[in-house]
Parts: structure tokens; sequence; C-alpha cells
């Protein structure tokens, strides 16, 4: 493919991203509408986007893999962001959240890891008591 129709294709993803699309993993209808923002980059439904994009919008990246929710985090204002990884490429990005995302589906991800702690849940109260013996006691804060 030579260069210039490379670009044309871009222009045509950005515009495709306004009209509805159908998510590639869950099947579902995806329209431009309710996301409270001009770029909706992935489904509201199950979260999940494609590969298209090296830094945010360029449509730069030739990977194309499906790039699933794996963490949300907490901009300093206090918004949500969905971290989304490349199931081919293996590439981290980070997402703002849309305002129409399945609030669900949000919190699923964001508890996922405290639902598979690497450790028994049972030792918290251990390491608890062990906290409440040593360091506790320099700790400032009231018992
Ligand atoms: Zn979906
Ligand atoms: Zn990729």
């Amino acid at each position: 493919m030579n260069r210039e129709n490379r670009r044309r294709q871009r222009e045509g993803a950005d515009r495709a991203q306004e009209a509805p699309f159908v998510c590639r993993n869950c099947g579902r209808e995806v329209l431009p509408d309710g996301a409270g923002t001009a770029h909706r980059n992935h489904c509201p439904h199950c979260l999940c986007s494609v590969h298209l994009d090296d830094d945010p919008g360029d449509r730069a990246a030739d990977c194309g893999g499906l790039m699933e929710p794996v963490a949300v985090w907490v901009r300093k204002n206090g918004e949500w962001a969905i971290i989304h990884r490349c199931r081919v490429c293996g590439k981290l990005s980070s997402n703002r959240v849309a305002a129409d995302d399945n609030p669900l589906k949000l919190m699923s991800v964001a508890l996922r890891p405290l639902a598979n702690p690497p450790f028994p849940v049972e030792r918290i109260e251990e390491l608890a008591a062990q906290l409440d013996g040593g360091e506790r006691a320099k700790c400032p804060l009231p018992k």
C-alpha cells in the first residue's frame, strides 16, 4: 500500500469514528451519541477497543488487535480512565471513560485484582495483626 492510500484510509477511519460501528468483541452496535466526547475510542458495553493509534487519535498503528480493558486508574481531577492492553502486541494505553460506559463493567474491571488477590485473603488478618504489634505502634494515626 502506498503512502497516499494509507493517508486516505486514515482519514476514512477518522470519519468512521463519528459513525455507528459494530463492536468487534461483543458485536453490539455502538452509536456516536451519548459518549460525552467527540472521540469515542472504546465500546461502552464491553469497554473493548481496537489498536489503531500509536498516539491518541493518530490512526498510525498497523496492528489492529483487540484491546481489552485490564485496569482503571483515577486521574488527578477524580475522573476514571481505562488502561487498555492489546491482545496482539501487548501495547498499553490509557483512555478517558465516556459518559455512557457501562458502570458495572467499569466496576468489575476495577475490582478484578481484589477478587483475585495474589495471596490467601485470610493472610490479611495475620498481616494486620503484625501491623498492630509492630509498625502500627510508630504510626501517628489514632488506634
Ligand atoms: Zn463491545
Ligand atoms: Zn497491538
